[in-house]
């Protein structure tokens, strides 16, 4: 019984192996020893298997299947081996795995393909060591800069261009242009979220990566004594800021899906617990499928919260750090995966990922689609992150059909 989804989960114990934190789970950053034994380590299973596996300038790693036929054609599959800190085996890790057993199971049924197909292990997504995402895959995609990360380092001040070279990489040659062979892009990743598991449905098909604004909103009043200052001449940052959250939740939840509102980080000032406080900041994470949707709530929520400010005497300040757009996946590589569902019987929905991928960097270059498999709880990030063997065995299956519908047929 899931022989493949054994398979998967034995393959990812032993890449857990490398970036083991005692704390818990993996911490297995960019450019770190564990992180290229990992990537080493996926390398010899793609060479034991027949694929030729090679690393590119920066670290991404990758393992083809020569096509018999259309060799200037490539169908490329894969995800991220890089984790946050404390993260789990799952995330990114198991969509490399995926792709491997998905291509392996397929060389070993039907022989060789017609178009080329290749794994891909992206060097980095996650943003953990240093403040830069998506490095693998805008990478692979050229627009990944040298300034881009020249001045950055890491907690412990190792500049990130030291870890790389000292690792055995280099900046791409920034003259050589995006690959003109890939044709497709197949991604597969657990949910980070409980929707499958709670509607019970096996597999999940990606038509859209949600897009997000990002903010640090910042309320000022004014520092009091909390003994001698009465309440009507009170500027209570706290207060205001209460009244402003309970707004954008509200206004939320009237909405409705997909759109998510998440105050997730609050910091008072001065913090102390016999002083009016005189300023905070919170963040607010805003996510939509539809950027006209998304910009409409912000709109109207930031209305709102100067009036809100107003009201109390105090006063509000919004700065927007991150704007990400929506990015559709092609409706071609869509169809393929529903398909792919319904070729293995098995239950699938049509749904949006909340989180970020390496497909979104992709889907502008190249015709790009995802799979979901349930995530226990809906957990990721976490050391409890977990995907049950026959969820892992279904999520291979239904890219195995997909790539042999890409690559096995004129
Ligand atoms: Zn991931």
């Amino acid at each position: 019984m899931y022989q493949l989804g054994t398979k998967a989960f034995e393959l990812l114990k032993e890449i857990a192996i490398h970036g083991a934190d005692p704390i818990g789970g993996e911490t297995r950053f960019l450019y770190t020893d564990d992180w290229l034994q990992a990537q080493n380590f996926i390398k010899t299973i793609l060479t034991k298997s027949g694929f030729d596996a090679n690393f590119d300038e920066i670290g991404n790693l990758f393992g083809r299947i020569g096509g018999t036929k259309y060799v200037n054609e490539t169908i490329l599959t894969g995800s991220h081996i890089d984790t946050v800190r404390n993260g789990g085996m799952y995330d990114g890790q198991y969509g490399i795995v995926a792709s491997f057993l998905a291509i392996n199971y397929l060389k070993e049924k039907y022989g060789k393909p017609l178009r080329n197909l290749e794994v891909v292990s992206f060097a980095e997504e996650e943003g953990s060591r240093f403040s830069y995402t998506f490095w693998g895959s805008k990478n692979l995609c050229k627009i990944a800069e040298k300034s881009d990360v020249m001045n950055l380092s890491d907690e412990n001040g190792i500049r990130f261009i030291d870890a790389m070279i000292n690792h055995g990489f280099n900046f791409r040659d920034e003259t050589v242009p995006f690959r003109k062979d890939i044709v497709g892009f197949l991604e597969i990743h657990i949910e980070q979220g409980k929707v499958l598991e709670t509607e019970r449905t096996e597999i999940g098909v990606v038509n859209a990566i949600a897009g997000q604004r990002r903010f640090n909103i910042e309320v000022t009043g004014e520092a009091n004594h909390a003994g001698t200052t009465p309440m009507h001449l009170r500027k209570d940052a706290v207060y205001s800021m209460s009244q402003m959250i309970n707004y954008i939740i509200d206004t939320a939840l009237k909405y409705g899906d997909p759109l998510v509102a998440t105050v997730g980080k609050i910091v008072v000032k001065p913090n102390i617990s016999n002083v009016v406080p005189g300023q905070v900041m919170f963040t607010l994470d805003t996510r939509h499928t539809d950027k006209t949707i998304l910009s409409q709530f912000n709109d109207e929520i930031f209305k709102k919260l100067e009036i809100i400010a107003k009201s109390n005497k105090t006063s509000v300040k919004i700065d927007m750090w991150l704007d990400a757009s929506p990015i559709p996946m092609n409706p071609n590589m869509v169809n393929v995966l529903k398909d792919a569902c319904i070729a293995n019987n098995y239950s699938f929905k049509l749904m949006h990922s909340g989180a970020g991928h390496d497909s979104m960097i992709i889907a502008p270059f190249v015709p790009t689609a995802m799979l979901l498999v349930p995530s226990k709880k809906g957990i990721s990030h976490s050391p409890d992150e977990f995907t049950e063997i026959e969820f892992l065995e279904k999520g291979i299956l239904t890219l195995a059909e997909a790539l042999y519908k890409l690559s096995y047929f004129e």
